[in-house]
């Protein structure tokens, strides 16, 4: 049994649609900077648009000690990893 009418139905979902936009572009402008705040740039193109590379533990030793294993970039332009 549900109290809310369907127009605050309707208000709750579109804030929900545009926090989880607000969130993905957040996310897409998020490129990787090293240490000292510097641009990682690509060793293949010198692009700036660097990501961090989804984490593959295909390694036992690394599904047991995941802290072991080092961050790795994908380049956004040209996708090598490095
Ligand atoms: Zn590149």
């Amino acid at each position: 049994m549900s109290f809310r009418t369907r127009n605050e139905e309707e208000s709750h979902n579109h804030k929900i649609s545009r926090c989880s936009y607000l969130t993905l572009s957040k996310i897409t402008r998020n490129y990787q900077k090293d240490k000292n705040g510097n641009d990682i740039s690509c060793p293949t193109c010198n692009s700036t648009r660097i990501l961090v590379a989804p984490i593959q533990r295909e390694n036992v030793f690394y599904m047991l000690f995941p802290f072991f294993e080092k961050t790795r970039h994908i380049c956004n332009d040209c996708k090598a990893l490095f």
